[in-house]
């Protein structure tokens, strides 16, 4: 099998063959090579120390020194090129501080997670594949280097690597493998947020999120997000639905667009319904999850060490997200919900809304996607009239109030808000004379 690298990759191959060391891509970009797939970064592995590699080319960074990692730059594009090594002692289920270099190259294949990530290549040789990793890219199967168990004791962020690539790959985890989830998923704890966080978005970013289902059914859930395995645990007796909290809330994750404040929102859209489900005798209802879920939703991602911004957007659409069903809201309350919306929310507010209703039961469904066209054909006529919905699109400003003669304060603020509410009610106001006269004849009485 013949893999076309980029022709840099391949001169930093040779240059280091030339000069007597062994040199192949390795790990994910061989992975997906095989799978016709286009790499991301094409990593280099060699015999070669890192100074050695130094040596011979013009341009390189110390990316990871002690690690063996220098990186070779060609203009902007830069290769990580990484001499072969063997891990330190692991201590408490986290990546080891200490590495041995070594000249065996199956000696750095057998310290890689899986079988499809434990692959080495060069024109020369062709595909090096010491633990049949071709053969499991080709049964589809997600499977450890040598024995799992001593493997996750190792380095717990693997188990949480194996239901990622699962989800990326949508290849089944092999039955040992699973097994040493299973029995090891309590190593987590050890694991960073920021580490946990940065495999848990590439899950939901994956085309299979559903996999979500397995990490419950394994227990690693119930170490890193216990709020999913409640949400698994509560069923929806309600003709609105028909899946429980958990595998609704996935139906959602899959159907909205790859983004991460999306997906995220979709994961915890219904994150308070376990813990605002009451039962009337006949069904189950969940008054005020989205208001309650708001806090847990923060909740979740401030541990996760996420950044304010999603933190922020996340909560917005939790929020939002069970808006507008019902009764059709008349154009007025509607640009009314616009403004404390925001405007910058509601593209992103139909796409979940959209993926929630298509997983629920059919019950009313017709009604409810009616509904959202509604919402959407107000949302392009208030855009495409430029009607006014926020403070900031009035066609008067505070300083315009000062030279009508109000003093600076919280009377501008109160009366700018005022002339919103007018505003929003009937958006042909929004026209300067028109504002002031309303102003003057406020200031008369
Ligand atoms: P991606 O497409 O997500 O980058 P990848 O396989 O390239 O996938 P990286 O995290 O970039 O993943 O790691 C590169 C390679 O290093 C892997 O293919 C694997 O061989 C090895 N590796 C990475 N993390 C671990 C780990 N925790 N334990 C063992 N080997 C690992
Ligand atoms: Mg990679």
């Amino acid at each position: 099998m013949k893999i076309n690298m980029p022709e840099n990759a391949n001169r930093i191959i040779r240059t280091l063959q030339e000069a007597g060391y062994e040199a192949y891509i390795v790990g994910g970009c061989v992975r997906d090579a095989v799978l016709n797939k286009e790499p991301d970064d094409w990593d280099i592995t060699t015999s070669a120390k890192p100074m050695e590699v130094k040596k011979l080319f013009d341009r390189t960074i110390d990316t990871g020194l002690q690690h063996g990692t220098v990186t070779v730059m060609f203009g902007k594009e830069g290769y990580e090129v990484t001499t072969y090594r063997v891990d330190g002692k692991y201590e408490d289920h986290r990546r080891p501080n200490s590495v041995t270099f070594t000249s065996n190259l199956v000696e750095d294949m057998k310290r890689r997670d899986f079988t499809i990530n434990a692959m080495a290549y060069n024109d020369a040789e062709g595909i090096v594949d010491h633990f049949h990793g071709v053969e499991d890219l080709e049964s589809h199967v997600i499977r450890c280097v040598g024995n799992p168990s001593e493997r996750f004791d190792e380095d717990a962020l693997r188990i949480l690597r194996a239901l990622r690539f699962s989800a990326q790959l949508d290849f089944e985890i092999d039955e040992n493998t699973k097994e040493a989830i299973r029995n090891q998923a309590e190593f987590l704890k050890d694991i960073s947020a920021e580490r946990i966080n940065v495999e848990l978005t590439k899950l939901l970013m994956s085309d299979h999120p559903e996999r979500l289902i397995t990490a419950y059914e394994l227990g690693v859930t119930r170490i890193i997000l216990p709020e999913f395995d409640a949400m698994m645990e509560t069923p929806q007796v309600n003709r609105h639905h028909a899946y429980n909290v958990g595998e609704h809330t996935v139906k959602v994750i899959k159907a909205v667009p790859k983004d991460k404040a999306l997906r995220w929102a979709a994961l915890l859209h219904d994150v308070a319904k376990p813990v605002t489900q009451t039962n009337d005798g006949e069904w189950d209802h969940f008054y005020g999850h989205n208001e309650k879920g708001v806090d847990m939703a923060a909740g979740v991602l401030r541990r996760l060490k996420f950044d304010n911004a999603t933190i922020d957007r996340v909560k917005r659409l939790v929020y939002w997200h069970d808006y507008g069903m019902g009764q059709v809201p008349k154009i007025k309350a509607f640009r009314k919900a616009l403004n404390k919306m925001g405007k910058d929310l509601f593209e992103d507010y139909t796409y979940i809304k959209y993926a929630d209703i298509m997983a629920q039961s059919n019950y009313h469904r017709e009604d409810k996607l009616n509904n959202l066209e509604v919402l959407k054909e107000y949302y392009k006529e208030i855009v495409d009239k430029e009607q006014c919905v926020t403070i900031k699109e009035l066609a008067i400003t505070g300083r315009d109030l000062i030279d009508l003669g109000m003093k600076p304060g919280p009377m501008l603020g109160a009366t700018l808000n005022m002339l919103l509410d007018k505003v929003l009610e009937e958006p042909e106001l929004n026209d300067k004379e028109k504002l002031i006269g309303i102003v003057k004849d406020n200031m008369k009485n």
